[in-house]
């Protein structure tokens, strides 16, 4: 088929890049248009972006002009990478002008009507798009990606809670820095140290995964009822975010059921056939030391999620730990693999 032309909102930022990176060589995806702010809108991409990923800029992107956010873009996806309050004022207007928006901003995840998405654990939420275009009118549509410790969380909770029925959850995060965007927290900050408490992260963490958890019931989306309790941390760790969890459940199992549950997990047709989607979801790693950040984030290219040290737990029933990419699986691959799986279903043909 003829490549789909997409366009990057917020090319510029850490998740931006990402998007960069990886539709440069995608096979249905077609960079057309890179955004930014007043600040780099009118320049040259490889001048006016800080670029920080490991590999150079993909041929033929760097000499691109960096276009403002706004509804004159050729393209017919577009990948928001905007912060949230940006997010807010222009992906309605966007919607509004017949895009397919794919966001990462936290603006409308908690709408109603706005399909909140990790495709291989709730893609059939989608069915929220019929909602929207009643309850909008939009010739085009807004989907949104979750919480990137939100990911890390509910990808192994996700076929927990279906065998076992998970009923309460104790999380403690340690967050890599890149999810705090570019230029982020300030190095005196965070070099060794660990600052507690993210703004506003335990509630997006703990709102998210209950959205993430909940069923389809007659057209609308009813959250999960599990209890969550969230404490984050930011650690200098550059990418990948490791997620402590403990849980309580309705039918405790033991380590190894819970190891063969994480380890069968697969998303529903057409989900593991798309390309940006893993062979295998979970990887569970027995070693006492692992997952960590350093050696398991980039574990399928980013969108496996490795999780390790299952144990019995002495107060609740069990504990595990979960390393996620926060700026791959938990923001820009995931939000790729939302849009493909957007073509698949919805706009197949
Ligand atoms: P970032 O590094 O601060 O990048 C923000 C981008 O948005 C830059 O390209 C910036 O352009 C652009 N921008 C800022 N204000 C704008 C405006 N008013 N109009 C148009 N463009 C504007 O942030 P990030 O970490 O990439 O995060 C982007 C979004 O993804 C956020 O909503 C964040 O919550 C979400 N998210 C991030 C992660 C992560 O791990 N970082 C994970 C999941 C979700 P200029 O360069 O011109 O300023």
């Amino acid at each position: 088929m003829d490549k789909i032309p997409v366009a990057v909102l917020g090319a510029t930022g850490m998740v931006g890049q990402r998007f960069v990176q990886l539709l440069a060589d995608h096979p249905w995806f077609e960079i057309r248009a890179l955004t930014g702010s007043e600040r780099t809108a009118g320049g040259i991409y490889q001048e006016v972006c800080r670029w920080v990923l490991d590999e150079d800029i993909p041929a033929g992107i760097g000499e691109m002009a960096v276009s403002a956010t706004n509804a004159s873009l050729p393209a017919r996806i577009l990948f928001s990478a905007l912060p949230s309050r940006a997010a807010r004022q222009v992906e309605p207007v966007l919607a509004e002008a017949g895009y397919i928006v794919c966001s990462n901003a936290s603006a409308f995840r908690q709408e109603p009507d706005v399909p909140l998405i990790i495709p291989e654990v709730n893609g059939d939420h989608l069915a929220l798009l019929e909602y929207q275009r009643q309850n909008r009118g939009w010739p085009g549509l807004l989907v949104t990606s979750p919480n990137c410790t939100a990911t890390g969380l509910v990808m192994p909770l996700k076929p927990l809670h279906d065998a076992f029925g998970v009923a309460q959850v104790f999380v403690t995060t340690l967050q890599a820095v890149s999810g705090a965007g570019h230029p982020g927290v300030p190095y005196l900050d965070i070099i060794d140290n660990v600052i507690p408490n993210i703004a506003g992260e335990a509630e997006k963490i703990q709102d998210e995964t209950r959205l993430l958890l909940g069923h389809m019931d007659a057209g609308r989306r009813l959250p999960g009822g599990m209890e969550l309790s969230v404490q984050t941390n930011r650690v200098p760790v550059i990418d990948g975010h490791t997620v402590n969890m403990t849980i309580k459940f309705e039918r405790p199992p033991s380590p190894e059921d819970a190891a063969e549950v994480l380890s069968a997990f697969r998303g529903p047709d057409p989900v593991p056939g798309l390309p940006s989607a893993p062979a295998e979801l979970i990887l569970v790693r027995n070693e006492p030391d692992r997952p960590q950040p350093r050696r398991d984030r980039d574990a399928s290219a980013g969108m496996s999620v490795t999780v390790g040290s299952i144990q019995p737990c002495p107060i609740l029933d069990l504990r595990l730990i979960s390393v996620v990419h926060n700026t791959l699986r938990g923001a820009a691959s995931g939000s790729i693999l939302n849009a493909e799986l957007l073509v698949a279903q919805v706009y197949a043909g």
